[in-house]
C-alpha cells in the first residue's frame, strides 16, 4: 500500500490522485513534533505550462498520515518523485515547504540502484517469498547504504532529541540506526508495510545483519501481522547477539519493542465515495455494460506477488467445469501498470494478456464477455463504482503485507451486498475473518469459493459484510496512526523508567543514613558475578577469605539478615557457605537453608521433562566444543563460557529458539544468564523465594543485589522502598547499578562498618 511503488516511472502513470485534500480528519495523540520519513513524499511534482504544481497522493499511507504532518510544525521528508535540476528545484522547494514537505533529491542512478535495484529486486521478492526472483548485487546494496545515509542526513539537519521520527518501509531500513548514532536519545519508530519473511528465507540475504541492526536503531518496530513480528524477532535472536524477552529486544542497553499494528483505511471516505452521484452514475454504466451477469472484480498492481495468473486459472476452471455459469458471471479485472520494463513483470504481463485472450476467445458468446481487462489506473469515482457494482471481489495475492483493496471493497458496500474472497496470504485475512478465505495455490478451493460466493444468500452476505465493516470502521487508518505513536511514546517512557542509574555518592550517603536508623534489615545477595567474579571453570568460584569475612561482618549485627540467593546447586552452596551465620537459597528457590539449620526443599515438582531437554542439550554440547551441562534438582543448564564468543552466541540463540518450542508445553522457563542457558520449572524463581522471606517479618531496610536475568525476578519482588542494584549497566527492574563485584563488596563493607551508635549521635 505504499504510494512509493505505485507508478511506472517510464510512463508516469499516477495512482489515484486528486487536488489537495483537507487534513483535518482524525486527532493526533502527541503534542511533540513528528517527522515522517518515507521513500516518496505524498505528492507528485507536475510540470504544467503555468509552472510546477503538486498533486496529492490519496494512497492509504498519505491519507492516514495527513492527520499528522500538517499539524503544528510537523514535517514529511522524502523523494518528490521527479528528477529536477537546480533551477527547477528552486521553483519547487517553496511549494513543498508550504505543504510541510522536505525533499530528498535523488539522481536517476541512485533511483535505479537503491530503489529499483536493491529495494525492488532484492528486498521485495525475498520478503514476498520469491527467492528465485531475488538479485544480490553488491553495487545495489552500496547504493542502498548511501541513499539511506542521505535520508538520515536530511533528518539530522532538522531533528532534535525531543522529536518523534517515524520512518516508513523497506526502502529505508538503515535510517533508524544512522539517526541513532548522532541523536542517541531521540524517539524513533519504524513501520514495515510489506511482510517480514521467516528466518530461513531472510538468512539468504548477504546483508541480513546490517538490515537488522539498521532497524534496531528504532525504539518501536511495527509490522502488519503477528507472523511478521515473530519472524523478525526470531531473525534477530538467531543472527545477532541480543537479549530477547517476548517482543522486546535489548540493544546496547536500550529496550526496543516489536509489535503488530494492522493498517486500516479511511472507512468514512470510502463510504462517502460510494454514495456520490458520480459513483452511482458510473455504477449504472458498469451494470449496463455487463448486463444481467454477476460481476466479479479484482484490483491489483501488476506484480507477481498478487496471484493474478492463479486467479485467472481458477476463473477458467469455473467456466470449464460448470458450463451453466457461462453467461452468468463476468470478471472485471483492473491491473494498475507497474515496473513493466523489468523482465519478470514484462513476462507476467505477457502471460496475463495471453491468458485473458485465451479465456475470452474460448468462452465468449454474443452478448457475454467473460473477462473485461483494464491495464490502467482508475480515478476514485470509477474505482468506487467498481467496488460498489461488484457481487464478488476476488483478492488472492500469493503474499501481501496487508492488502488495502480488500478493505476498501468492504467499506464501499453501503448496501451490504457482495462477497469477498480473500487469500490467507494477505495480512488483511487476519482481520477480515468473515471473508471466504482461500489458499491461492489451491485452484480447486478457489473454484469452490467462487461457487459458494455465487450462491450465497443475501442475508448471509449482509451478515458477513456487516461484521467486516465493524472491524474496518473501528480500526481505521487514524486509529492505526495514533496507536503506533501512542505505543512509541510509551516505549520511550518505559525505557526511561528502566534505565538504571549509577549508584552515586549521594544515594550511598542516603542509604547509609537509612541503614543506621533502621531496626530490621534484610540483604538478598546473588552469588556468581555479584559477590565473586566469573571463572572459566564454575567450580573455581570458591568464596575467598575476604568475602567470608565480609559476610560474617555484615551478619554479626543482629539487626541484619543476610541471604545469599543463587541458582547454584544446594550441595555446592552448602559446601562453600554453609558454615557462615547467614541464610542460603539455592537453585533459584528450590532449596532453603536458614542460619544454623539443615537444608529444606520447598517444592516438589515434576521433572519428567528433563530427559527430553537433556537430550537436546547433549546435542548442543557435542556440537559445541567447550560447553557443558549442569544438572540441578529442577533445572538443567548449558554453560558456554569456554566456547569461542561468536560460536557460543550463535549456538545459544539457536538453542533458545529450539527450546521455546518445548518450554510452553512442559511449563518451563528458559533463562539466558551470563554465558549460560538454564531451563527450569516455571514455578520456581528467585522472586518467589525472596517474597516468602519478606512475608515472615517486617523489615525497614531491604537491599537486593544481582547481576543477571534470574535476579530480575528478585528485583521485581521487592517493595518500592527497597534498594535494588544490578551489577553492570543494562536495562533492569533494579533502580541502581554498580560496575563490578568489587564495587558490591565495597558497598557492603561500608555498610558493615557503619558505627550505628555514633551515626545516630551525629
Ligand atoms: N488503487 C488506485 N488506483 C487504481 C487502483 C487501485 O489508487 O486504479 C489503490 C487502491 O485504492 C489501494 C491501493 O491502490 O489503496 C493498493 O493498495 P494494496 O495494499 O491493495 O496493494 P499495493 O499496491 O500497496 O501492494
Amino acid at each position: 500500500m505504499l504510494f512509493s511503488r505505485r507508478k511506472n516511472k517510464q510512463k508516469n502513470i499516477p495512482y489515484i490522485s486528486s487536488s489537495l485534500p483537507s487534513f483535518d480528519q482524525g486527532g493526533l495523540i502527541t503534542e511533540r513534533r513528528v517527522i515522517i520519513v518515507s521513500n516518496r513524499l505524498p505528492v507528485k511534482v507536475m510540470i504544467k505550462p503555468s509552472g510546477f504544481q503538486l498533486q496529492q497522493s490519496e494512497g492509504g499511507l498519505a491519507t492516514g498520515l495527513s492527520s499528522v504532518y500538517k499539524r503544528n510544525n510537523n514535517l514529511w521528508i522524502g523523494w518528490p518523485g521527479a528528477f529536477l535540476n537546480e533551477s527547477q528545484r528552486a521553483q519547487v522547494n517553496p511549494l513543498l515547504e508550504a505543504e510541510k514537505l522536505m525533499p530528498v533529491y535523488l539522481t536517476e542512478e541512485e533511483i535505479a540502484a537503491y530503489y529499483e535495484g536493491f529495494s525492488n529486486e532484492t528486498l521485495w521478492p525475498l520478503y514476498h517469498y520469491f527467492p528465485s526472483y531475488t538479485l544480490y548485487k553488491k553495487s545495489d546494496w552500496e547504493a542502498y547504504c548511501s541513499v539511506n545515509r542521505k535520508f538520515a542526513e536530511h533528518v539530522l539537519q532538522v531533528a532534535h532529541e525531543d522529536d518523534i521520527i517515524w520512518v516508513h518501509d523497506y526502502q529505508l531500513c538503515l535510517v533508524p540506526a544512522m539517526i541513532r548514532e548522532r541523536l542517541p536519545d531521540v524517539t524513533i519508530g519504524f513501520f514495515q508495510h510489506i511482510p517480514f519473511p521467516n528466518y530461513e528465507i531472510f538468512r539468504l540475504l548477504p546483508w541480513r545483519k546490517e538490515i537488522l541492526k539498521g532497524l534496531l536503531g528504532a525504539d518501536l518496530i511495527g509490522f502488519h501481522t503477528l507472523d511478521d513480528t515473530k519472524h523478525f524477532i526470531v531473525s534477530c535472536s538467531r543472527l545477532l547477539s541480543v537479549e530477547v524477552m517476548m517482543n522486546r529486544i535489548m540493544v546496547e542497553g536500550r529496550e526496543v519493542m516489536v509489535d503488530t499494528f494492522p493498517m486500516g483505511i479511511d472507512f468514512e471516505k470510502f463510504q462517502n465515495w460510494a454514495r456520490k452521484d458520480r459513483t452511482l452514475q458510473n455504477e449504472r454504466r458498469l451494470r449496463s455494460l455487463v448486463g444481467s451477469a454477476k460481476i466479479m472484480i479484482s484490483v491489483d498492481r501488476l506484480d507477481y506477488s498478487k496471484g493474478i495468473l492463479n486467479r485467472l486459472q481458477a476463473f477458467e476452471m469455473l467456466l470449464e467445469n460448470y458450463p451453466h455459469l457461462r453467461g452468468k458471471i463476468s470478471f472485471i479485472q483492473l491491473i494498475v501498470p507497474s515496473r513493466d520494463q523489468v523482465p519478470q513483470y514484462k513476462w507476467l504481463k505477457d502471460e496475463i494478456d495471453k491468458k485473458v485472450s485465451a479465456i475470452n476467445s474460448k468462452f465468449s458468446s454474443f452478448g457475454w464477455t467473460p473477462i473485461y481487462y483494464f491495464y490502467r489506473s482508475f480515478q476514485m469515482d470509477m474505482l468506487s463504482a467498481l467496488y460498489k457494482a461488484a457481487d464478488i471481489a476476488m483478492i488472492t495475492p500469493m503474499r501481501d503485507g496487508m492488502n488495502l483493496v480488500s478493505k476498501e471493497f468492504v467499506a464501499s458496500k453501503t448496501d451490504k451486498r457482495g462477497v469477498l474472497i480473500l487469500s490467507e496470504m494477505a495480512g488483511a485475512s487476519k482481520e477480515l475473518l468473515h471473508a471466504l478465505i482461500v489458499n491461492p495455490n489451491d485452484i480447486e478451493a478457489m473454484v469452490d469459493a467462487l461457487l459458494q460466493a455465487i450462491q450465497m444468500p443475501e442475508e448471509e452476505q449482509a451478515y458477513r459484510i456487516q461484521a467486516m465493516q465493524e472491524i474496518i470502521a473501528k480500526y481505521n487508518v487514524y486509529h492505526w496512526v495514533n496507536l503506533f505513536i501512542e505505543t512509541l511514546e510509551e516505549v520511550k517512557q518505559q525505557q526511561d523508567k528502566l534505565t538504571t542509574k549509577m549508584l552515586n555518592r549521594q544515594v550511598t550517603e542516603h542509604m547509609v543514613r537509612h541503614y543506621a536508623q533502621s531496626k530490621k534489615r534484610i540483604f538478598f545477595l546473588d552469588y556468581d558475578g555479584t559477590l565473586v567474579p566469573y571463572f572459566a571453570d564454575i567450580n573455581q568460584a570458591i568464596p575467598d577469605r575476604e568475602l567470608k569475612r565480609l559476610l560474617i561482618g555484615l551478619a554479626r549485627d543482629e539487626r541484619n539478615r543476610v541471604v545469599v540467593i543463587s541458582g547454584r546447586s544446594h550441595e555446592t552452596l552448602g559446601k562453600w557457605l554453609g558454615d557462615l551465620p547467614i541464610d542460603l537459597i539455592a537453585e533459584h528457590g528450590v532449596w532453603r537453608k536458614d542460619d544454623g539449620r539443615d537444608w529444606q526443599k520447598y517444592t516438589d515438582l515434576n521433572t519428567s521433562w528433563k530427559s527430553s531437554i537433556r537430550h537436546i542439550l547433549e546435542m548442543y554440547m557435542h556440537r559445541t566444543p567447550g560447553s557443558f551441562i549442569e544438572e540441578k534438582s529442577y533445572s538443567l543448564a548449558w554453560h558456554y563460557r569456554n566456547v569461542s564468543t561468536e560460536l557460543g552466541e550463535e549456538r545459544a540463540s539457536e538453542l533458545i529458539d529450539n527450546l521455546k518450542f518445548f518450554s510452553s508445553d512442559y511449563g518451563l522457563q528458559v533463562l539466558s544468564g551470563n554465558k549460560v542457558i538454564e531451563i527450569k520449572n516455571a514455578e520456581i524463581n528467585k522472586g518467589k523465594a525472596a517474597r516468602a522471606l519478606l512475608k515472615e517479618q517486617r523489615y525497614d531496610f531491604i537491599m537486593a543485589i544481582g547481576d543477571d536475568a534470574t535476579d530480575e525476578d528478585t528485583f521485581r519482588a521487592m517493595p518500592t522502598r527497597a534498594y535494588t542494584i544490578r551489577v553492570g549497566s543494562t536495562i533492569s527492574a533494579a533502580q541502581y547499578y554498580l560496575r563490578s563485584y568489587q564495587e558490591v563488596r565495597a558497598l557492603l563493607e561500608t555498610l558493615a562498618e557503619v558505627n550505628v551508635e555514633e551515626f545516630i549521635k551525629k
